[in-house]
Order: structure tokens, then sequence, then C-alpha cells
């Protein structure tokens, strides 16, 4: 017990309630919450599939908010919209005093993901639209089932404490979280449950094999002339793009291998007779934590002003579109929340959900081992740290502002690319709407563990304070004057909406959004070989 001599005085509450008995109650009330979820098995499935339709991109999902926090309001929770000054956030609570336990999860999609679910082939529902290529259109669905089960049993059993559920806008572009930090969002929380899709049941503690990052857009000024007849009087800021882009290749080499770093060109001019007078490029710096990624970001920083330097150009504006912390999983709520899981076991796969899982791997030249039929061991950092990892979460900065854990979640299919269109198949399928069944259950199971234990809530800020903080304090790596992006992904957004719209999920004609589509389930279509 490494904790025992550290903080005497912060401990103690945590002895006494240590010495409360569990509440009788709980076990019985858990056998409750699943049947209960069970029962709200159709309205999972008429929020994953709706979702799945509005296919929204980050900080464009203003069909998504308006719909989920819609479903809230009308069930009681009280719903503060645009939070963090961005206008599809919100939080919706219910309940009163402590403990005050938050649920989280994302709700944007993929650009050009739009896909027909239940398809084992490329097939546009909108061609060129964004779709759910990650899933996102299922945890808060998830979390909804989950806090409506809850709420009904603290009511009738007259248990104090507040839910809060909220939406992580723009999880794609690291977009909103550290806004929400430093909005105050979990000023008051005492812990957070969040909960993402995946293809396996997981929950690990302690730091996650990810990375921290910053995302920034790197803009430059040049100077337009005839590129054919007075090419001498313009200055490129295209150059300055390419010669920026140039020199991080060259600082590449000396860079430690386990950064990853990346970037596309936002603005590369009008037309090729016009020397471009404007230009863009986006990046996405990642490194372990916040020293390494400062020092990544002030690097680019410095190439950049060499390369308008070197092209008689100006950087213009250097604009931090997200940021991330390198997500750290609090040990007892994740030990709590592996139990759950290990309670709830894998969701009832048939026949025909084996099928289409084994017919999509195919598709990927996967190994066609179907979907996973055992709940995943309790991860450690140890484990962790065997697997390479190098993707990054906004979670990460919620998770070092308050205890925190992340529940995985089998609604998708092993074997996918990721932020792919192949990922949004099963999407809006028996899968993903069983996978959110089973999910919500150890969400809800979790949040009551957390609601009627105080002794979890004690020892989970016990490990957040004098384990985890206790020497790695957060810090955020948005600076004051930042301000959310929120004008992301308006064009794109703007391009397909309408079109879209017209494919919106309908649940007062269809049973299911395969049913409006005409799609049978599973459909998989013929390889030639
Ligand atoms: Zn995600």
């Amino acid at each position: 017990m490494r904790l025992c001599h550290l903080s005497v005085v912060f401990l103690a509450p945590a002895l006494l309630a240590a010495q409360a008995p569990a509440d009788p109650r709980l076990d019985q009330l858990k056998t409750e919450l699943a049947k209960a979820i069970d029962n709200r098995a159709k309205l999972g499935q008429q929020m994953v599939d709706q979702v799945f339709s509005f296919g929204e991109l980050g900080m464009q999902e203003v069909e998504t908010s308006k719909y989920l926090a819609g479903i809230l309001e009308k069930n009681g929770f009280t719903v503060t919209r645009g939070v963090a000054g961005i206008p599809t956030a919100w939080t919706a609570k219910w309940g009163s005093g402590h403990p005050i336990i938050a649920l989280g999860s994302d709700i944007d999609g993929i650009p050009q993901a739009g896909q027909k679910p239940a398809v084992a082939e490329r097939q546009w529902i909108v061609p060129g639209a964004p779709g759910h290529g990650e899933g996102h259109n299922s945890g808060v669905p998830l979390n909804i089932l989950a806090a409506l089960a809850v709420k009904d049993v603290m009511t009738r059993e007259k248990i104090p404490g507040t839910i809060m559920l909220w939406p992580g806008v723009a999880e794609e572009q690291l977009g909103s979280k550290a806004f929400y930090v430093r909005a105050g969002m979990f000023k008051d929380v005492d812990a957070n449950l969040f909960a993402h899709v995946s293809n396996e049941f997981r929950v690990s503690w302690g730091d996650e094999p990810a990375l921290s990052l910053i995302s920034a857009i790197f803009k430059f000024r040049g100077q337009s002339a005839n590129a054919a007849g007075a090419p001498w009087r313009g200055k490129s800021a295209l150059d300055a793009v390419m010669s920026f882009a140039n020199l991080w290749e060259f600082h590449r080499e000396h860079m430690e291998p386990v950064q990853r770093s990346h970037y596309v060109i936002t603005d590369g001019g009008d037309q090729p007779n016009v020397v471009p007078s404007t230009a863009a490029i986006w990046f996405y710096f990642r490194e372990r934590d916040y020293e390494h990624v400062t020092k990544m970001f002030d690097d680019a920083k410095q190439l950049a002003r060499a390369a308008a330097q070197g092209t008689f150009t100006t950087l213009d504006t250097v604009q931090i579109v997200g940021s991330a912390w390198r997500p750290h999983q609090n040990k007892p709520i994740a030990e709590a929340m592996h139990a759950n899981a290990v309670r709830v076991g894998m969701p009832p796969w048939d026949d025909k959900d084996q099928t289409m899982a084994k017919g999509v791997q195919r598709m990927l030249n996967w190994p066609d081992s179907g979907l996973r039929t055992k709940v995943s061991p309790l991860r450690t950092p140890e484990e962790a740290g065997q697997t390479p990892g190098a993707v990054s979460d906004d979670i990460g900065d919620i998770t070092w502002t308050v205890p925190s854990v992340t529940l995985l979640y089998p609604a998708n299919i092993p074997g996918t690319p990721g932020h792919n269109w192949a990922d949004g198949i099963a999407m809006a399928t028996p899968i993903a709407h069983k996978g959110v069944v089973a999910g919500a259950k150890v969400q809800a199971m979790t949040l009551l563990d957390l609601i009627m234990q105080p002794k979890l809530v004690a020892d989970a800020k016990d490990y957040f304070v004098n384990v985890q903080t206790k020497t790695i304090k957060y810090r955020p790596l948005i600076a004051p004057s930042d301000q959310p992006a929120i004008w992301l992904n308006a064009e794109k957004m703007a391009k397909y909406r309408d079109e879209m719209r017209k494919y919106y999920y309908d649940p007062s004609k269809y049973d299911t959004y395969l049913q409006q589509l005409g799609i049978t389930y599973p459909t998989i279509p013929k390889i030639t070989p």
C-alpha cells in the first residue's frame, strides 16, 4: 500500500467509508438495471440509427446535439446548450447533490466515410458525404440508456446524487475537451465515465498507450502576380508552405522515434497562373507528454519562420485547432468497471452478426475470426506499455482534471482500419445495437457503484491526488487566447447536408434504418477472385 503514509489527512474519510458495509441493495439493483436496459433496447436502436443517419462532422453536430439533448430534456434533465463557447456542446444534468458523476462520449463523424450499413463492400448513401466511420454515433445513446435506468432506480430508492451527460464535440480534431476543462465543466464533478466504441469489451488503468497532441494551422502570406507574365513581382505563400514541410521532413530524422507528425495543405492557392498570395498547412504534432509535444510545436514554429524568411513571405498566423493530453485512467474505478463488464459479459451475437463480421473481414483481407466472444482482461500499465500506441484523444485533458475511466464497448468488427468507411458498416446494424445495450449495462452499474459507495469515490480521488497527479500537474496545451475552432467543417457539411437530409432515419415510419434503406442484414457481395 504505497498510498497509506502519503496523506493521512486526505485518507481519513476514505478509511471511515471503508469500514461502512457495502449497501445491501447494490447487487439486486444491478440486476434490475440490466433488465431495465434490455427493456429500453428499442430506444437504443433508434438513437444509434438516428445519429448514424445524421453523419455530422466535428463542430457541425447540429442535428445530433439537438436530438440527443432533446431526449434528455424530455426525460427530466436540465440541458445547458453552447457550453465552452461551442454551439454544439451541452451538458444535461439530473438529480441533486454529491456525488456528481459525468458520462461522456464523442458524437462526430469522419469525412468521406458515408456508407450503407450492413453492406460488405463500398456503397455510398450520398456520394462523397461524411459518415460514422469511427462509430461515434453509438456512445451518447449508450450513456442515455445507462442514465435513464439509473435515474429510475435513484428516484424510487431516494438515492441522492447528480448525473451529468456531455458530448465529445469534434473529437477527430481534438477540438473541444481542453476548452471544456478551461470553462470549468468538471469543476464540481467527482468522477467521469467515458465510453468509446471498440470491437472489444475493455477497461484499463494507468497511462494509455497514446500520445499527447497539438494540432495547428500555419498561414503564410505572399504577394500575387501573373505567374507567366511577371513572376518576379510575386512572392509565393505556397513556396513557404512547401519549404516548411520540407524542413520538417529533414528535421524528422533527428526526432525520437516515438513521435508522430502529419499534415495536409488546406490552402495551396487558387489557380496555377496566379502566384499564391495565401497558403496554409495543417499539422498534427504528437509526442509523449506536455514537455515533448510543446518542444515539438516550438521547433515547428521556428521552421515555419525560417521557411517564410527563405521565400520572402511572412508567417501570418499560427492557430491551435486542437490539443490533447495522453489519457490516464483511474485505477479504482477501472477495477469496478471491469468487474461489471465481466458480470454483463459479451453481447449475444447470433449467426447473422458473425456472418456480417466475417464478410467484412474477408473484404478487408483480414483473418475472418468474426466477433469477439470474451471480455478482455483489465489492462494494466505494464501491458499497455507492450502495445505500441500513437493515437491521441482529448479525453486525456479530462482524465487529468477529474478521476476518469474509458469503457471500450464491443459495437464494431475486429480488423477494420479505423477512420474509414468500412468502420461504418456495422454501426447501424444489430452488432452496434447489441454492443450499445451491453455497454450501457456496464456504464449504469459503474455509475450506481459510484453513487452508492462513497468509498469508491474516495478511493478514486485518493488515486487521482496521491498517485496520478502527485508529480505531474495538468497544464493546458491551449493558450488563454486560443478559442474553439467552431468554423471547422462548416463548408464540407454545407455541401452535403441537403442531400443527406433525404436519408435521415424516420423511426415513425420504419422499424430500423436498414429497413428504411431497404437493406438485407447481412449483405455480403460475392468477391470475384
Ligand atoms: Zn473516437
